[in-house]
């Protein structure tokens, strides 16, 4: 396929999957589902179909990419593993937590950009599980986006965006978790550090570490050094084109020409522009709606977008990062 040919989506069938497993041993982009957000993957081994998901998504060199695995024989074959990894990993994976950890040599730099340490995760999905195995290599991907732009989490959303870029989508079902996975720097084993929140809170973290976990710096710290270490904790990213106004609570909605959304549905009659994350203010269904919703109501129109903050910790503060992010300027 030439590079203005529309990508195609494929459900995951076994011939569909042996298919595109073959296309990522050749060096070709696919676009793949986990439960986190969608991922835009190549061969982890190959350098120069690494360099061709910069391109694919106008990300700067110097933003790393994650490494995805299928078993624990790839966690130590990439990186320089530790007592405090595999405690992780018995307990998180699969699943939507990344580890940061020295990286082996044979990580190339263009992965890691030019740092010492690789972000490694082993993915639920059975899909990508599946392509995984069949391809037989680990796949690095970053959220299957145009740099900066709400990320995906359904297949539509990758092809609205980066439909003429790619030839591969694989559709694995709107993405159940709909936030990016928790970050832990696992590099000094003994002062792991919280780079980004998600669905995997601090305090399991520490619960199975049995030490407390540094937690995420707001943004007012220093953003060019903490921008160094994990990019994905830029000031604004994640960000829909219409701007985002954050209130701690939403009661009354009183321009018609702009968006308002709460986590929970508001009692009583609403105008059309009030809308709600989750009727019953579910958290977790509230933060698996998020960037759906940002990118339904980016297409509408609306003037400004209103959203409400999550109210607690773990899950909330996943969700409150990428609000403070997508109406960060
Ligand atoms: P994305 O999948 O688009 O959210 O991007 C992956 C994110 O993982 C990056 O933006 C970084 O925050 C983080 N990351 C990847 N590799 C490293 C690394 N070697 N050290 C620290 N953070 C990393
Ligand atoms: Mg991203």
């Amino acid at each position: 396929m030439t590079k203005t040919s529309a990508a195609r989506v494929y459900r995951g069938t076994p011939r569909n999957l042996r298919f595109l497993a073959q296309q990522l041993r050749r060096g070709e982009l696919v676009a793949v589902p986990t439960e986190t957000v969608y991922g835009l993957a190549a061969n982890a081994f190959d350098a120069e179909a690494c360099a061709k998901i910069f391109r694919a998504k106008g990300r700067p060199a110097t933003d790393p990419l994650i490494v995805h695995i299928h078993d624990l024989a790839q966690l130590s074959e990439l990186g320089v593993v530790n007592d405090a990894a595999l405690k992780l990993a018995d307990t998180f994976w699969p699943g939507p937590l990344t580890m940061v950890l020295p990286k082996k040599p044979v990580v190339a730099d263009a992965i890691t950009a030019g740092r010492p340490s690789v972000a490694i995760r082993m993915p639920q999905h059975r899909l990508l599980r599946q392509l995984l195995r069949l391809s037989g290599v680990p796949l690095a991907a970053p959220s299957a986006n145009p740099f900066g732009y709400v990320s995906p989490t359904t297949a539509r959303h990758v092809r609205d965006n980066l439909g003429t870029k790619i030839a591969y989508i694989l559709d694995g079902g709107p993405a159940a978790i709909g936030l990016e996975s928790t970050i832990v720097d696992l590099r000094n084993p003994r002062a792991p550090q919280l780079l980004r929140p998600g669905a995997i809170t601090r305090d399991a973290l520490e619960q199975v570490l049995g030490i407390p976990v540094a937690a995420l710096k707001r943004s007012s710290d220093s953003h060019a050094k903490s921008g160094q270490l994990s990019p994905g904790r830029m000031k604004r990213h994640y960000s829909p084109k219409t701007s985002v106004v954050l209130h701690d609570s939403l009661a009354d909605f009183p321009r018609r020409d702009e968006a308002y959304v709460c986590i929970r549905r508001p009692a009583g009659r609403l105008p059309k522009n009030v809308f709600w994350l989750d009727s019953r203010g579910n958290l977790r269904a509230a933060a698996s709606r998020l960037f759906a919703m940002l990118r339904e109501l980016d297409a509408m129109g609306f003037r400004r977008i209103h959203v409400e903050r999550a109210r607690g910790e773990g899950m909330a503060e996943a969700i409150n990062d990428r609000l403070r992010r997508a109406s960060a300027y």
